[in-house]
Protein backbone atom coordinates (compact mmCIF):
# COMPACT_ATOMS: atom_id res chain seq x y z
CA UNK A 1 0.00 0.00 0.00
CA UNK A 2 1.21 3.23 -0.94
CA UNK A 3 1.58 6.11 1.77
CA UNK A 4 -1.39 8.55 0.98
CA UNK A 5 -2.89 9.80 -2.06
CA UNK A 6 -1.04 11.87 -4.10
CA UNK A 7 -1.43 15.64 -3.76
CA UNK A 8 -3.79 18.31 -4.97
CA UNK A 9 -6.58 15.42 -5.28
CA UNK A 10 -9.96 16.81 -4.71
CA UNK A 11 -12.52 15.04 -1.99
CA UNK A 12 -15.60 14.30 -4.66
CA UNK A 13 -17.62 12.76 -1.67
CA UNK A 14 -17.73 11.64 1.40
CA UNK A 15 -19.96 8.51 2.56
CA UNK A 16 -20.79 5.95 5.37
CA UNK A 17 -20.19 3.02 3.18
CA UNK A 18 -17.95 2.90 -0.22
CA UNK A 19 -18.73 0.56 -2.31
CA UNK A 20 -16.36 -0.15 -4.82
CA UNK A 21 -17.90 -2.29 -7.78
CA UNK A 22 -21.24 -1.85 -9.18
CA UNK A 23 -21.63 -5.25 -9.94
CA UNK A 24 -24.38 -7.62 -8.77
CA UNK A 25 -23.34 -7.71 -5.41
CA UNK A 26 -22.03 -4.16 -5.03
CA UNK A 27 -25.69 -3.12 -5.79
CA UNK A 28 -27.94 -5.37 -3.44
CA UNK A 29 -25.45 -4.51 -0.65
CA UNK A 30 -25.60 -0.87 -1.51
CA UNK A 31 -29.80 -1.53 -1.70
CA UNK A 32 -29.45 -3.39 1.73
CA UNK A 33 -26.91 -1.18 3.64
CA UNK A 34 -29.13 2.32 2.16
CA UNK A 35 -32.81 0.61 3.89
CA UNK A 36 -30.30 1.19 7.26
CA UNK A 37 -30.54 4.41 6.54
CA UNK A 38 -26.79 4.81 5.28
CA UNK A 39 -25.57 7.21 3.11
CA UNK A 40 -23.81 5.11 0.46
CA UNK A 41 -21.98 5.99 -2.93
CA UNK A 42 -20.65 3.20 -5.15
CA UNK A 43 -18.15 3.41 -7.32
CA UNK A 44 -17.34 1.56 -10.96
CA UNK A 45 -15.19 2.22 -13.72
CA UNK A 46 -17.52 0.86 -16.68
CA UNK A 47 -19.63 3.15 -18.26
CA UNK A 48 -23.05 1.88 -16.54
CA UNK A 49 -23.48 -0.40 -13.39
CA UNK A 50 -24.01 -4.17 -13.92
CA UNK A 51 -22.51 -5.34 -16.65
CA UNK A 52 -21.69 -8.35 -16.55
CA UNK A 53 -24.89 -9.30 -14.89
CA UNK A 54 -26.83 -7.49 -18.09
CA UNK A 55 -25.05 -10.59 -20.22
CA UNK A 56 -25.63 -13.55 -17.64
CA UNK A 57 -27.54 -16.47 -18.62
CA UNK A 58 -27.12 -15.50 -22.42
CA UNK A 59 -28.69 -12.61 -21.73
CA UNK A 60 -31.83 -13.50 -19.65
CA UNK A 61 -29.62 -14.05 -16.31
CA UNK A 62 -29.43 -17.19 -14.65
CA UNK A 63 -30.33 -15.28 -11.59
CA UNK A 64 -30.34 -17.92 -8.47
CA UNK A 65 -31.44 -21.79 -8.16
CA UNK A 66 -34.57 -23.39 -6.64
CA UNK A 67 -31.98 -24.90 -4.51
CA UNK A 68 -29.11 -23.52 -2.94
CA UNK A 69 -26.93 -24.70 -0.46
CA UNK A 70 -23.42 -24.62 0.61
CA UNK A 71 -22.57 -27.79 -1.39
CA UNK A 72 -22.96 -25.75 -4.60
CA UNK A 73 -20.21 -24.12 -3.88
CA UNK A 74 -16.05 -24.62 -4.45
CA UNK A 75 -14.53 -22.83 -1.48
CA UNK A 76 -11.22 -23.00 1.03
CA UNK A 77 -14.19 -23.54 4.11
CA UNK A 78 -16.53 -25.53 2.59
CA UNK A 79 -19.23 -24.78 5.32
CA UNK A 80 -17.86 -20.42 5.14
CA UNK A 81 -21.14 -19.92 2.69
CA UNK A 82 -23.76 -21.42 5.16
CA UNK A 83 -24.67 -18.20 7.35
CA UNK A 84 -25.20 -16.09 4.08
CA UNK A 85 -27.17 -18.26 2.25
CA UNK A 86 -29.25 -18.90 5.23
CA UNK A 87 -29.70 -15.47 5.72
CA UNK A 88 -30.90 -14.50 2.04
CA UNK A 89 -32.68 -17.39 0.00
CA UNK A 90 -34.18 -18.13 -3.30
CA UNK A 91 -37.55 -17.28 -2.58
CA UNK A 92 -36.01 -14.09 -0.78
CA UNK A 93 -34.82 -13.46 -4.22
CA UNK A 94 -38.02 -14.19 -6.07
CA UNK A 95 -40.02 -11.51 -3.76
CA UNK A 96 -37.89 -9.11 -5.08
CA UNK A 97 -37.54 -10.50 -8.43
CA UNK A 98 -41.55 -10.42 -8.50
CA UNK A 99 -41.60 -7.11 -6.79
CA UNK A 100 -40.15 -5.63 -9.70
CA UNK A 101 -42.40 -6.96 -11.58
CA UNK A 102 -39.80 -8.47 -13.67
CA UNK A 103 -41.08 -12.55 -15.52
CA UNK A 104 -39.41 -15.64 -14.43
CA UNK A 105 -39.25 -19.33 -15.71
CA UNK A 106 -37.22 -22.30 -13.65
CA UNK A 107 -35.53 -24.52 -16.38
CA UNK A 108 -34.42 -27.88 -15.70
CA UNK A 109 -32.13 -28.22 -12.36
CA UNK A 110 -34.03 -26.00 -10.91
CA UNK A 111 -32.60 -22.95 -12.80
CA UNK A 112 -34.06 -19.64 -12.22
CA UNK A 113 -34.35 -17.72 -15.48
CA UNK A 114 -35.50 -13.88 -16.52
CA UNK A 115 -38.45 -14.17 -19.37
CA UNK A 116 -37.46 -10.74 -20.44
CA UNK A 117 -33.56 -9.06 -21.18
CA UNK A 118 -31.43 -9.43 -17.83
CA UNK A 119 -30.48 -5.31 -18.56
CA UNK A 120 -34.16 -5.29 -17.05
CA UNK A 121 -33.12 -6.67 -13.38
CA UNK A 122 -29.85 -4.48 -13.75
CA UNK A 123 -32.30 -1.10 -14.58
CA UNK A 124 -34.62 -2.12 -11.68
CA UNK A 125 -31.48 -3.19 -9.11
CA UNK A 126 -30.08 0.27 -9.64
CA UNK A 127 -33.52 2.04 -9.69
CA UNK A 128 -34.01 0.79 -6.13
CA UNK A 129 -30.81 1.61 -5.15
CA UNK A 130 -31.19 5.41 -6.61
CA UNK A 131 -34.58 5.44 -4.76
CA UNK A 132 -33.03 4.86 -1.39
CA UNK A 133 -30.43 8.07 -1.69
CA UNK A 134 -27.50 5.48 -2.96
CA UNK A 135 -24.85 7.42 -5.32
CA UNK A 136 -23.80 5.59 -8.35
CA UNK A 137 -20.33 6.79 -10.09
CA UNK A 138 -19.59 5.47 -13.38
CA UNK A 139 -16.48 5.88 -15.14
CA UNK A 140 -14.62 5.83 -11.62
CA UNK A 141 -11.62 3.29 -12.35
CA UNK A 142 -10.04 2.34 -8.47
CA UNK A 143 -6.71 2.60 -8.38
CA UNK A 144 -5.83 2.92 -4.79
CA UNK A 145 -6.86 2.87 -1.26
CA UNK A 146 -5.71 4.02 1.82
CA UNK A 147 -6.57 3.56 5.92
CA UNK A 148 -7.46 7.04 7.41
CA UNK A 149 -8.62 8.50 11.00
CA UNK A 150 -12.25 8.26 9.93
CA UNK A 151 -12.19 5.44 7.73
CA UNK A 152 -11.24 5.07 4.28
CA UNK A 153 -9.95 6.98 1.41
CA UNK A 154 -10.30 5.90 -1.74
CA UNK A 155 -8.91 7.25 -5.08
CA UNK A 156 -11.10 6.65 -8.80
CA UNK A 157 -9.74 8.26 -11.36
CA UNK A 158 -8.67 11.99 -10.29
CA UNK A 159 -10.80 11.85 -7.32
CA UNK A 160 -10.45 11.27 -3.99
CA UNK A 161 -13.61 9.60 -1.95
CA UNK A 162 -14.08 8.60 1.84
CA UNK A 163 -15.76 6.35 3.97
CA UNK A 164 -16.58 4.99 6.89
CA UNK A 165 -16.44 1.56 6.11
CA UNK A 166 -15.56 0.09 2.60
CA UNK A 167 -16.88 -2.57 0.71
CA UNK A 168 -14.89 -4.52 -2.14
CA UNK A 169 -16.98 -6.02 -4.78
CA UNK A 170 -14.88 -5.71 -7.53
CA UNK A 171 -15.62 -9.60 -8.99
CA UNK A 172 -13.01 -11.08 -10.61
CA UNK A 173 -10.75 -11.13 -13.78
CA UNK A 174 -12.94 -13.82 -15.68
CA UNK A 175 -14.34 -12.39 -18.70
CA UNK A 176 -12.16 -9.25 -18.97
CA UNK A 177 -13.70 -8.27 -22.07
CA UNK A 178 -17.01 -6.68 -20.07
CA UNK A 179 -14.86 -5.42 -17.42
CA UNK A 180 -13.37 -8.51 -15.34
CA UNK A 181 -10.30 -7.47 -13.41
CA UNK A 182 -8.26 -8.72 -10.89
CA UNK A 183 -7.65 -5.02 -9.52
CA UNK A 184 -10.56 -6.41 -6.01
CA UNK A 185 -7.29 -9.12 -5.23
CA UNK A 186 -5.04 -6.15 -5.59
CA UNK A 187 -6.64 -3.94 -3.16
CA UNK A 188 -8.03 -6.58 -0.73
CA UNK A 189 -3.97 -7.80 -0.25
CA UNK A 190 -2.97 -4.01 -0.01
CA UNK A 191 -5.35 -4.00 2.90
CA UNK A 192 -4.28 -6.93 4.68
CA UNK A 193 -5.98 -10.14 2.84
CA UNK A 194 -4.28 -13.00 1.67
CA UNK A 195 -5.14 -14.48 -1.95
CA UNK A 196 -6.04 -17.93 -2.97
CA UNK A 197 -4.72 -18.30 -6.46
CA UNK A 198 -7.03 -17.51 -8.66
CA UNK A 199 -8.01 -19.98 -11.52
CA UNK A 200 -10.42 -19.83 -13.83
CA UNK A 201 -13.83 -22.04 -13.78
CA UNK A 202 -17.09 -22.84 -15.57
CA UNK A 203 -14.40 -22.91 -18.61
CA UNK A 204 -14.36 -25.52 -21.60
CA UNK A 205 -11.40 -27.79 -21.39
CA UNK A 206 -8.73 -27.95 -24.10
CA UNK A 207 -7.77 -31.64 -25.19
CA UNK A 208 -4.42 -32.43 -27.00
CA UNK A 209 -4.00 -31.64 -30.70
CA UNK A 210 -3.63 -35.93 -31.54
CA UNK A 211 -6.98 -35.91 -29.25
CA UNK A 212 -9.06 -38.06 -32.23
CA UNK A 213 -12.19 -35.96 -29.90
CA UNK A 214 -10.66 -32.92 -31.26
CA UNK A 215 -12.17 -33.69 -34.63
CA UNK A 216 -15.82 -33.38 -33.89
CA UNK A 217 -16.59 -30.06 -33.49
CA UNK A 218 -20.17 -28.95 -33.46
CA UNK A 219 -21.61 -32.43 -31.92
CA UNK A 220 -23.51 -31.59 -28.86
CA UNK A 221 -25.09 -34.89 -26.87
CA UNK A 222 -25.81 -35.69 -23.77
CA UNK A 223 -23.35 -37.32 -21.51
CA UNK A 224 -21.91 -37.98 -18.04
CA UNK A 225 -18.66 -36.69 -17.01
CA UNK A 226 -16.79 -37.56 -13.98
CA UNK A 227 -13.74 -37.31 -12.10
CA UNK A 228 -12.17 -40.93 -11.45
CA UNK A 229 -9.40 -39.74 -9.37
CA UNK A 230 -11.84 -38.37 -6.99
CA UNK A 231 -14.85 -40.97 -7.32
CA UNK A 232 -15.12 -41.24 -3.14
CA UNK A 233 -16.67 -37.22 -3.51
CA UNK A 234 -18.92 -38.48 -5.80
CA UNK A 235 -17.76 -35.91 -8.53
CA UNK A 236 -20.03 -36.77 -11.72
CA UNK A 237 -22.23 -34.65 -13.91
CA UNK A 238 -25.04 -35.53 -15.83
CA UNK A 239 -26.09 -32.91 -18.93
CA UNK A 240 -25.08 -31.97 -22.22
CA UNK A 241 -21.72 -32.10 -23.86
CA UNK A 242 -20.41 -30.17 -26.30
CA UNK A 243 -17.22 -30.83 -29.07
CA UNK A 244 -15.32 -27.70 -30.10
CA UNK A 245 -12.45 -27.09 -32.13
CA UNK A 246 -10.31 -27.16 -28.88
CA UNK A 247 -11.99 -30.06 -26.65
CA UNK A 248 -15.04 -30.13 -24.44
CA UNK A 249 -17.70 -27.59 -23.40
CA UNK A 250 -21.41 -27.40 -22.57
CA UNK A 251 -22.73 -27.55 -19.17
CA UNK A 252 -20.83 -30.81 -18.18
CA UNK A 253 -17.81 -29.91 -19.15
CA UNK A 254 -17.96 -26.30 -17.59
CA UNK A 255 -19.26 -28.20 -14.51
CA UNK A 256 -16.29 -30.62 -13.85
CA UNK A 257 -13.98 -27.81 -14.83
CA UNK A 258 -14.49 -26.35 -11.47
CA UNK A 259 -12.96 -28.97 -9.61
CA UNK A 260 -10.59 -30.29 -11.97
CA UNK A 261 -7.17 -29.92 -10.92
CA UNK A 262 -3.84 -29.76 -13.16
CA UNK A 263 -2.86 -33.13 -15.00
CA UNK A 264 -5.96 -34.78 -13.88
CA UNK A 265 -8.30 -36.83 -15.98
CA UNK A 266 -11.47 -37.12 -16.89
CA UNK A 267 -13.86 -40.09 -17.38
CA UNK A 268 -16.90 -39.65 -20.71
CA UNK A 269 -20.02 -41.80 -20.70
CA UNK A 270 -21.63 -41.30 -23.74
CA UNK A 271 -24.62 -43.47 -23.04
CA UNK A 272 -25.46 -42.55 -19.76
CA UNK A 273 -28.10 -44.56 -17.79
CA UNK A 274 -27.63 -47.11 -20.56
CA UNK A 275 -25.44 -50.25 -20.34
CA UNK A 276 -23.78 -51.32 -23.68
CA UNK A 277 -22.68 -54.68 -22.36
CA UNK A 278 -25.98 -55.78 -22.05
CA UNK A 279 -27.06 -53.83 -25.81
CA UNK A 280 -23.85 -56.35 -26.63
CA UNK A 281 -24.97 -59.07 -25.35
CA UNK A 282 -28.75 -59.09 -26.40
CA UNK A 283 -30.31 -61.82 -28.31
CA UNK A 284 -30.22 -60.68 -32.38
CA UNK A 285 -27.50 -58.54 -31.63
CA UNK A 286 -25.16 -60.77 -32.81
CA UNK A 287 -25.20 -60.48 -36.74
CA UNK A 288 -25.10 -56.99 -36.52
CA UNK A 289 -21.58 -54.71 -36.66
CA UNK A 290 -20.73 -52.27 -33.06
CA UNK A 291 -20.82 -49.46 -35.49
CA UNK A 292 -24.37 -50.54 -36.97
CA UNK A 293 -25.72 -50.96 -33.27
CA UNK A 294 -23.54 -47.49 -31.78
CA UNK A 295 -25.19 -45.77 -34.82
CA UNK A 296 -28.58 -46.05 -33.67
CA UNK A 297 -27.60 -44.65 -30.14
CA UNK A 298 -25.01 -41.65 -31.30
CA UNK A 299 -24.12 -39.57 -33.77
CA UNK A 300 -22.49 -41.21 -36.22
CA UNK A 301 -18.87 -39.39 -36.74
CA UNK A 302 -18.66 -39.83 -32.35
CA UNK A 303 -19.19 -43.50 -32.88
CA UNK A 304 -16.56 -43.61 -35.35
CA UNK A 305 -14.13 -41.37 -33.38
CA UNK A 306 -14.79 -43.88 -29.95
CA UNK A 307 -14.69 -47.11 -31.54
CA UNK A 308 -11.80 -49.30 -31.71
CA UNK A 309 -10.94 -49.38 -35.72
CA UNK A 310 -9.74 -53.34 -35.42
CA UNK A 311 -13.38 -54.26 -33.94
CA UNK A 312 -15.91 -51.44 -35.19
CA UNK A 313 -16.90 -53.17 -38.91
CA UNK A 314 -17.07 -56.79 -37.44
CA UNK A 315 -19.70 -58.84 -36.48
CA UNK A 316 -20.45 -58.76 -33.23
CA UNK A 317 -21.09 -62.15 -32.71
CA UNK A 318 -17.24 -62.57 -33.66
CA UNK A 319 -16.12 -60.61 -30.88
CA UNK A 320 -14.76 -62.06 -27.45
CA UNK A 321 -15.40 -60.89 -24.07
CA UNK A 322 -12.41 -59.30 -24.15
CA UNK A 323 -13.40 -57.02 -27.72
CA UNK A 324 -16.72 -56.09 -26.08
CA UNK A 325 -15.27 -55.20 -22.82
CA UNK A 326 -13.03 -52.59 -24.85
CA UNK A 327 -15.76 -51.17 -26.64
CA UNK A 328 -17.90 -50.50 -23.64
CA UNK A 329 -14.90 -49.06 -22.22
CA UNK A 330 -14.01 -46.60 -25.14
CA UNK A 331 -18.12 -45.64 -25.53
CA UNK A 332 -18.99 -45.60 -21.85
CA UNK A 333 -15.27 -44.76 -19.76
CA UNK A 334 -13.46 -43.02 -22.02
CA UNK A 335 -10.50 -40.99 -20.11
CA UNK A 336 -8.94 -37.82 -21.84
CA UNK A 337 -6.15 -35.98 -19.70
CA UNK A 338 -7.02 -32.09 -20.35
CA UNK A 339 -4.29 -29.56 -20.67
CA UNK A 340 -6.10 -26.99 -19.13
CA UNK A 341 -8.82 -24.42 -19.63
CA UNK A 342 -9.87 -21.99 -22.26
CA UNK A 343 -8.44 -19.92 -19.74
CA UNK A 344 -10.16 -15.81 -17.96
CA UNK A 345 -11.52 -14.41 -21.58
CA UNK A 346 -14.11 -17.93 -21.48
CA UNK A 347 -14.34 -18.68 -18.29
CA UNK A 348 -17.38 -17.89 -16.85
CA UNK A 349 -16.32 -17.30 -13.05
CA UNK A 350 -13.12 -17.29 -11.39
CA UNK A 351 -11.96 -19.77 -8.50
CA UNK A 352 -10.04 -18.60 -5.72
CA UNK A 353 -9.49 -15.28 -4.52
CA UNK A 354 -9.58 -13.52 -1.06
CA UNK A 355 -9.31 -16.34 1.86
CA UNK A 356 -12.41 -17.19 3.22
CA UNK A 357 -10.21 -17.72 6.70
CA UNK A 358 -9.60 -13.98 7.32
CA UNK A 359 -13.68 -12.96 6.67
CA UNK A 360 -16.51 -12.98 9.24
CA UNK A 361 -18.68 -15.89 7.31
CA UNK A 362 -21.84 -13.77 8.99
CA UNK A 363 -21.36 -10.41 7.06
CA UNK A 364 -18.53 -10.80 5.19
CA UNK A 365 -16.19 -8.73 7.63
CA UNK A 366 -12.61 -8.52 7.41
CA UNK A 367 -10.85 -10.22 10.49
CA UNK A 368 -7.97 -8.30 9.33
CA UNK A 369 -9.15 -4.68 9.01
CA UNK A 370 -11.86 -3.11 10.54
CA UNK A 371 -14.82 -1.99 8.53
CA UNK A 372 -13.41 -3.77 5.47
CA UNK A 373 -15.84 -6.01 3.66
CA UNK A 374 -15.71 -8.09 0.88
CA UNK A 375 -18.43 -9.65 -1.54
CA UNK A 376 -19.73 -11.65 -4.60
CA UNK A 377 -16.97 -13.66 -6.49
CA UNK A 378 -14.21 -11.39 -5.13
CA UNK A 379 -14.04 -14.11 -2.38
CA UNK A 380 -12.71 -17.47 -2.48
CA UNK A 381 -16.67 -19.12 -3.08
CA UNK A 382 -17.54 -20.05 -6.54
CA UNK A 383 -20.62 -21.75 -7.48
CA UNK A 384 -21.57 -24.21 -9.60
CA UNK A 385 -23.21 -23.13 -12.81
CA UNK A 386 -27.03 -23.22 -12.70
CA UNK A 387 -27.47 -19.62 -10.82
CA UNK A 388 -25.62 -20.26 -7.79
CA UNK A 389 -22.52 -17.53 -8.27
CA UNK A 390 -25.68 -14.57 -8.63
CA UNK A 391 -27.14 -16.23 -5.64
CA UNK A 392 -23.75 -15.91 -4.05
CA UNK A 393 -23.38 -12.36 -5.19
CA UNK A 394 -27.25 -11.61 -3.83
CA UNK A 395 -26.54 -13.36 -0.42
CA UNK A 396 -23.12 -11.87 0.52
CA UNK A 397 -23.90 -8.62 -0.34
CA UNK A 398 -27.23 -8.98 1.49
CA UNK A 399 -25.59 -10.20 4.29
CA UNK A 400 -22.81 -7.49 4.40
CA UNK A 401 -25.26 -4.97 3.94
CA UNK A 402 -26.86 -5.46 7.01
CA UNK A 403 -23.90 -5.59 9.01
CA UNK A 404 -21.91 -2.66 7.35
CA UNK A 405 -21.30 -0.17 10.76
CA UNK A 406 -23.50 -1.70 12.90
CA UNK A 407 -23.07 0.81 15.70
CA UNK A 408 -24.74 3.62 12.74
CA UNK A 409 -27.95 1.68 12.87
CA UNK A 410 -30.78 0.99 15.35
C1 LIG B 1 -20.79 -14.26 -19.67
C2 LIG B 1 -21.15 -14.57 -18.24
C3 LIG B 1 -22.41 -15.09 -17.97
C4 LIG B 1 -22.75 -15.40 -16.64
N1 LIG B 1 -24.00 -15.90 -16.39
C5 LIG B 1 -24.33 -16.23 -15.11
C6 LIG B 1 -25.63 -16.71 -14.81
O1 LIG B 1 -26.51 -16.78 -15.67
N2 LIG B 1 -25.89 -17.07 -13.52
C7 LIG B 1 -24.95 -16.96 -12.52
O2 LIG B 1 -25.24 -17.32 -11.38
N3 LIG B 1 -23.74 -16.44 -12.78
C8 LIG B 1 -23.41 -16.06 -14.03
N4 LIG B 1 -22.18 -15.52 -14.29
C9 LIG B 1 -21.30 -15.19 -13.14
C10 LIG B 1 -21.84 -13.93 -12.45
O3 LIG B 1 -22.17 -12.97 -13.41
C11 LIG B 1 -20.80 -13.38 -11.47
O4 LIG B 1 -20.44 -14.39 -10.57
C12 LIG B 1 -21.37 -12.19 -10.70
O5 LIG B 1 -21.66 -11.14 -11.59
C13 LIG B 1 -20.37 -11.72 -9.65
O6 LIG B 1 -20.87 -10.56 -9.05
P1 LIG B 1 -19.85 -9.53 -8.40
O7 LIG B 1 -20.65 -8.40 -7.91
O8 LIG B 1 -18.95 -10.21 -7.46
O9 LIG B 1 -18.92 -9.07 -9.62
P2 LIG B 1 -19.33 -8.28 -10.95
O10 LIG B 1 -20.76 -8.46 -11.24
O11 LIG B 1 -18.33 -8.70 -11.97
O12 LIG B 1 -19.10 -6.76 -10.56
C14 LIG B 1 -17.80 -6.23 -10.35
C15 LIG B 1 -17.82 -4.76 -10.74
O13 LIG B 1 -16.55 -4.19 -10.41
C16 LIG B 1 -16.19 -3.30 -11.44
N5 LIG B 1 -14.72 -3.14 -11.44
C17 LIG B 1 -13.78 -4.08 -11.66
N6 LIG B 1 -12.56 -3.53 -11.54
C18 LIG B 1 -12.72 -2.23 -11.26
C19 LIG B 1 -11.84 -1.16 -11.01
N7 LIG B 1 -10.52 -1.30 -11.04
N8 LIG B 1 -12.38 0.06 -10.73
C20 LIG B 1 -13.72 0.23 -10.67
N9 LIG B 1 -14.59 -0.74 -10.90
C21 LIG B 1 -14.11 -1.97 -11.19
C22 LIG B 1 -16.71 -3.93 -12.71
O14 LIG B 1 -16.89 -2.97 -13.73
C23 LIG B 1 -18.02 -4.55 -12.23
O15 LIG B 1 -19.14 -3.70 -12.44
C24 LIG B 1 -21.81 -15.19 -15.59
C25 LIG B 1 -20.57 -14.65 -15.89
C26 LIG B 1 -20.23 -14.34 -17.20
C27 LIG B 1 -18.87 -13.76 -17.49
Amino acid sequence: MTRGPQAGLQVAGTADVLILGAGASGLICAREAAARGLRVILLDRAAAPGRKLAVSGGGRSNFSNREVTPRDYCCGQPDFCGPALAGFTPADMLTLIRAWGLPFEEREHGQLFLRVPAQRLVEALSRDCRQRGCRIVCKAPIHAVWRSDQGFRVQAGNALWQGKALVLALGSPAWPQIGGSGQGYRLAQSLGHTIIPPRPALAPLLLPPSEPLRNLAGISLPAQISLPARADEGRFWRDDLLFTHEGLSGPAALKASLFLQRNEPVQLDFLPGQNLSTLLDAPGAGRQTPRALLSRLLPQRLADAVLPAHSARRKIAELSRAARREIQIHVQARTVLPTGTAGFKKAEVCAGGVDTREINPHGMASLRCAHLHSIGELLDVTGQLGGYNLHWAWASGVAAGRAVLPERCG
